[in-house]
Formats: C-alpha cells, structure tokens, sequence
C-alpha cells in the first residue's frame, strides 16, 4: 500500500531530524544559450535566469555541474526518423532565419543547441545508472512537441524521448515512467512511445488548448483552463498513483514545464511554485522503492523567467528532498 498523500506532502527533510542532503547533478551547455529567435518567448533569459537563480539557491552547494554532450545520430535515431534528422541538419541556415512552423524557427546556433538538448538526457540516464542521483537537465529549445517525423511547438528533437530510449538499451533497465506535467500535451512524446510496452506516460495538460492533439496515453489528466495545483494534486493522486506503483518503474523520468505557473504568460492554468514540490514530491514518493534514486528530469516550457526559477526551485527541492525556503 501507498502511504496517504498527506503524509507524502510535507518537506521530505526535516534537517533537524538529520536527514541527509542529496546532492543534485545539473547537466547543460552554454550553446543551449546560443538559439535566439527575436521577440519569442522560448528565450536565452530563461536558462540563464534559471541558472543564476540556481547559483544563488540553498540547493547551490550540493550541485553537480556538468556539461551535456551533443547527441549522437545513432541516439537521435532511435527516436526520429532519418528523413526528419536529415532536414534539420539539411534546413540549418548560415544566417537568417528558416521557419519550420509559424512557431518554431532555427538560426545558425540552433542546430547545436539542439543537439546539445538531446544529448543532455542519455548522458544524464548514464550517470543516475551509476550514481543512483537525479539529474536535472536544463537545456533548451524543449522537446516534448517534437514527434518521429516533425519539428513543432519550439521543439526539434524530443529530447526526453532520446534519453527514454538510450535508458533501454541499459541492462537491468525494463520498465519506465514518464510524468509530463508542462500546461501543453506532450504530444511528440505520447506518440513516439504510445502502445509501447515498456514505457508509460503520465501527462498532465491544460485542455483544451495548444496543441490540440488527441491524447493516447492511458493516463492522460486533462485540466480545465483556471484549475489551480492543488486540483491537479488531488487528480494525480487518484488516478497516477496506483498504477505507478503498479508498474515497479526502474526509472522515473520527468518532462518538466513549468508553463501551468499562474504567472505564465502563454499557459492558463493556476499553479504555484511549492505545489511543482508538492506533486513533483508526491510522484518521487510513489516510485522511490523500484526506482531507487534514478530519475531525470528534463526541462519543456515556463515562460515566465521568475515564475519559471522559482517553480524549478520547488521542483528540484523535491528531486533532492531538500527544503524549499
Ligand atoms: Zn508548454
């Protein structure tokens, strides 16, 4: 049996008990700051304000800094398909700018950055196999849009996607988690992994609304537009918990988006920073004794850069089971 919710919910540390800090290894690269569409929201500020805010946290001391390695072709396809790699390494301009949708556009740094993003995650998967540590990726352009075939929604390659499929050609690794909790339907990343037998998809999205995408995940959680955390809380507790404990995942992987903020500009949903450590928490609690510790957390979209420093804060306080001031 589960423990209550309740009692999953309190700072997982009291220091006073002596409980011990875990520490936190953070993999990214500075070309994930190099992709730089003028005027769009999916912007350099938000890494480097996310990184400053990170320097400056009570999480600072116990980070591990690491640099994310560009994904290789054969990672890459594993995922996508070769005409989809192909066009993006074909389409990628010397200058100027080439619009893949009216959303989604690369310059002469992107290229990089993105395989930068995607590279990130089987490198994080490789060190929580041996250090048994979280691993947040703070990279940039996102990636749960991006589907087999097609760049959209900010995204080129599904960078969590890459790392769920370099995780299982690991030994020992048979059965994983995905929680998506970013406004938007992951949808890329339900499609690349629907029906699949050794991963499942735990996605929570503000619906209706962009994308629009029918979802396949069985454990799709539609939100209406105005619902705050706490509901997203209770909705996750009765229908995720059960069956993730259900499943005995060798890892726990998160798509973290942080755009379900109330302070976001493009979501319209009503969460607050602690509740991303009250459910980000909650999810580590239900999978902690098959997971054991490996768990990776990838970032998507949060477009608010306070809002979105503060709510990765919370996140990772939960990942780390440190307290969130
Ligand atoms: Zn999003």
């Amino acid at each position: 049996m589960l423990p209550p919710a309740a009692a999953l919910l309190r700072p997982a540390i009291n220091e006073h008990q002596g409980a011990r800090m875990q520490p936190l290894v953070l993999m990214s690269h500075p070309d994930c700051l190099k992709h730089r569409i003028d005027r769009h929201p999916e912007s350099p500020e938000r890494l480097e304000t996310l990184m400053a805010a990170l320097s400056a946290s009570h999480l600072a001391d116990g980070i591990e800094w690491l640099e994310a390695p560009m994904a290789s072709q054969q990672q890459l396809a594993r995922v996508h398909q070769a005409q989809h790699i192909h066009q993006l390494f074909a389409l990628a301009p010397r200058a100027r700018l080439v619009h893949l949708d009216p959303d989604t556009a690369m310059m002469p740094a992107t290229l990089k950055a993105a395989l930068r993003a995607a590279g990130s995650v089987p490198a994080a998967v490789d060190h929580t196999l041996i250090h048994h540590r979280p691993v947040f990726c703070a990279v940039r352009p996102p990636g749960h849009h991006a589907s087999a075939a097609q760049a959209m929604g900010f995204c080129f390659f599904n960078n969590l996607a890459v790392g769920v499929a370099h995780a299982l050609q690991q030994p020992g690794i048979e059965r994983i988690a995905v929680i998506d909790f970013d406004v938007h339907h992951g949808n890329g990343t339900d499609a690349i992994f629907a029906g699949h037998r050794q991963v499942s998809l735990f996605s929570c999205y503000q619906h209706p609304f962009y994308p629009g995408t029918a979802v396949q995940t069985p454990y799709g959680l539609p939100l209406p537009a105005g619902s705050d955390g706490q509901y997203a809380l209770q909705q996750i507790s009765a229908h995720w918990l059960e069956p993730l404990q259900r499943m005995q995942a060798d890892m726990l992987f998160f798509s973290a988006g942080f755009d379900a903020h109330q302070a976001d500009p493009l979501g319209g949903l009503n969460w607050r920073s602690d509740d991303y450590r009250q459910i980000s928490a909650l999810l580590m609690q239900a999978t902690r004794a098959t997971t054991g510790g490996r768990v990776v957390s990838v970032l998507e979209g949060g477009y608010d850069l306070q809002a979105l420093s503060d709510a990765v804060l919370a996140h990772l306080s939960a990942l780390t089971g440190t307290a969130y001031p």
